[in-house]
This record gives structure tokens, C-alpha cells and sequence, in this order.
């Protein structure tokens, strides 16, 4: 690994200087699980590492009905498995990180490492999708809020300046007669996704038709893949077990998946199919269990 200048800085404004007077030539590391290894295999060669894990005031999680949930971009994997706001709320997203990486890698992986990282394979921002999350961003002339949907721009690739740091990841409130779900194919727990799914479902109270439904599978394209053909197989409908498996088949088509040493894109259309069906199963039995009381 090349030689580089290190910097441990405490507060989020220090660490923004640092950005703006090394702009380009100087990265931030959070938990370090993903830059380490991309730094060691001499894909990133930074000059200044700006290692803001020591930020404590970006660590946090907070929850209350009017502004959702929010976390501090330094949140870890592990702390939003454990956090028992976010089992109650936002049961999904504890679930997903559950089976992300081992313990060690929750324990020091941060949600925003992970969704600045920009790896298509990776879990949390398909559930943060079709949670429709956004992201505050900061930077020294000024603040902006971005959807999770537009923040990946192609492989390894996110919509953030130089000198722009991710500070929260907001998520609002669950609407009543809404089930989400996510559900990934690991060859062993803890494993990256060969591919994964997740799926929110808004069930219109009384008949139940479904009112509005999104679905984002991981590591099939260049980013999290909002699949729009399949929503559509469900929403204004009474979904049964044929249309959850036309919406599986539409997901599939939609899908360009890699083919890697893991598995081969026709491979991975296939569990497409069946994962989506899978994930959009459990939201609508989420759903119609919320709907239910
Ligand atoms: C063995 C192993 C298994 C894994 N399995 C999975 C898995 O199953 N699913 C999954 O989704 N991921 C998985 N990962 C990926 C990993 O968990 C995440 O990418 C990790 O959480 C990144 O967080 P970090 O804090 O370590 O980020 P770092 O590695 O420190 O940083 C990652 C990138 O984000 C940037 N960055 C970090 N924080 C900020 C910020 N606040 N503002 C701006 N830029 C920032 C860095 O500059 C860098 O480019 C795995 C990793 C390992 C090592």
C-alpha cells in the first residue's frame, strides 16, 4: 500500500477543511472495511486519509413519528441490527443487517461507508430505496439532501463532490397498510448477495388492492436496480401468487446481472426471479398483517 498522511479529526468541520484544502487528494475512511481492501489492491492511492470514525457527534439514531428515523452517517451495521427504535419501526432493516458480513465487519462497517462504497452487490441501499430515504450531504459552502435512489452513479460510483461529506441518512415514517421486506441468496450467511431483493408494499385499507409498490435488486446492473416493470405487475391489483410471479419474471428481464467467479448473469436471473417473488411475498403478508391491526 502507498505511503499516505493521516488525519484524525473530531469534529465534522475539521474534517470538511481537511476535504476542501486536499481536495482530490484526500479520501475519507470510516470503518475502513471497504476502502482498506480496495486500497490494497491498488485501485485507490489517496495522498491525505482523513479517518473520521472518531466523530462521535455523527453517530446516532433517533425516531419520532412526524421526522422518521434518522442516522448519523457513522451508525454502524451492528448498532442499527441491535438498536431496538429500529427493530419496532423499521423491523426490515434490522433483519437486512443480520445477514450482512460477519459480526466484526457490522462492528465496524458504518451505513454511510457502505452506501458511499457504491457497490451495486451491497444491502442496505435497496431497503433504503424502496423506504424512500435521502442522505444530507455537507460540505463547507453549504448542505444538500439527495434521494438514496440517485446517489449511485455506475459501479463503485456516488453522486458525491470531492469535498462533500455524507452527515445523515433520513428515513421517513412507515405509512399505515405498508410491509416491507428483504430477502438475498448467500451461498453462507453473512456472505455479499449473489443477488438480493426488496420490496415495499402499500395495500389501500378495506379491499386491499395494492396501491403503490417498489422493488430494487442488488447485483444486478451497475447500481441498485429499481425495477419498475415488475411494480407495475402489481400495483392496482389484488396481488396473488400468479402476479408475484410475473413480477419475479419482469424483474428478470429488467436485470443485466454480472457474470463473476460467484456466479454467471443467466444464474443470477433465475434467483432473481424467485427472490423477488420471495421478497414481495413477505411484504404483502407484512402488509396485510399491519392492515389487520
Ligand atoms: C468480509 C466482508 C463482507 C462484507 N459483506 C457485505 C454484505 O454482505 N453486504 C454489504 O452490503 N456489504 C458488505 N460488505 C461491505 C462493507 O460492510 C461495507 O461497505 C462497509 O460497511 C463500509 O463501511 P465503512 O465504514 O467500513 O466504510 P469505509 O471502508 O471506511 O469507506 C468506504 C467508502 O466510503 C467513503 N466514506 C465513508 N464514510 C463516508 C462519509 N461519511 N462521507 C463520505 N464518504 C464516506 C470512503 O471514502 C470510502 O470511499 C462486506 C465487507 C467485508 C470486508
Amino acid at each position: 500500500m502507498k505511503d499516505f498522511e493521516y488525519f484524525a479529526p473530531k469534529t465534522t468541520e475539521e474534517s470538511l477543511s481537511l476535504l476542501s484544502q486536499y481536495k482530490g487528494e484526500a479520501k475519507i475512511i470510516a470503518g475502513g472495511q471497504s476502502m482498506l481492501v480496495v486500497m490494497r489492491q491498488g485501485l485507490l492511492a489517496p495522498e491525505y486519509v482523513v479517518d473520521i470514525k472518531g466523530i462521535s457527534a455523527l453517530d446516532y439514531i433517533t425516531y419520532d413519528e412526524r421526522e422518521g428515523l434518522r442516522m448519523g452517517s457513522l451508525t454502524t451495521h451492528r448498532a442499527i441490527e441491535k438498536s431496538q427504535v429500529i427493530q419496532r419501526h423499521f423491523g426490515v432493516l434490522s433483519e437486512m443487517e443480520k445477514n450482512l458480513a460477519t459480526i466484526q465487519t457490522r462492528n465496524w462497517g458504518t451505513m454511510g461507508g457502505n452506501l458511499c462504497h457504491g457497490d451495486p452487490a451491497g444491502d442496505p441501499a435497496t431497503v433504503l430505496i424502496v423506504l424512500d430515504a435521502k442522505l444530507k450531504l455537507k460540505s463547507l459552502s453549504g448542505e444538500r439532501m439527495v434521494a438514496v435512489e440517485r446517489f449511485s452513479k455506475d459501479i463503485l460510483e456516488v453522486d458525491l463532490e470531492l469535498d462533500e461529506m455524507l452527515i445523515e441518512i433520513q428515513v421517513p415514517a412507515l405509512m399505515p397498510h405498508t410491509g416491507v421486506a428483504h430477502e438475498k441468496l448467500m451461498v453462507m450467511k453473512g456472505d455479499a448477495g449473489i443477488v438480493g431483493a426488496a420490496v415495499s408494499i402499500h395495500l389501500k385499507p378495506g379491499d386491499g388492492v395494492c396501491e403503490d409498490a417498489c422493488i430494487v435488486i442488488s447485483n444486478a446492473a451497475s447500481v441498485p436496480l429499481r425495477v419498475r416493470e415488475a411494480e407495475k405487475r402489481l400495483i392496482g391489483k389484488v396481488i396473488n401468487d400468479q402476479l408475484l410471479t410475473e413480477a419475479g419474471e419482469a424483474a428478470s428481464a429488467e436485470a443485466d446481472p454480472p457474470s463473476d467467479v460467484h456466479a454467471s448473469a443467466e444464474y443470477r436471473k433465475e434467483m432473481i426471479k424467485v427472490f423477488v417473488r420471495r421478497a414481495a411475498a413477505r411484504a404483502l403478508e407484512n402488509a396485510r398483517s399491519i392492515e389487520g391491526g
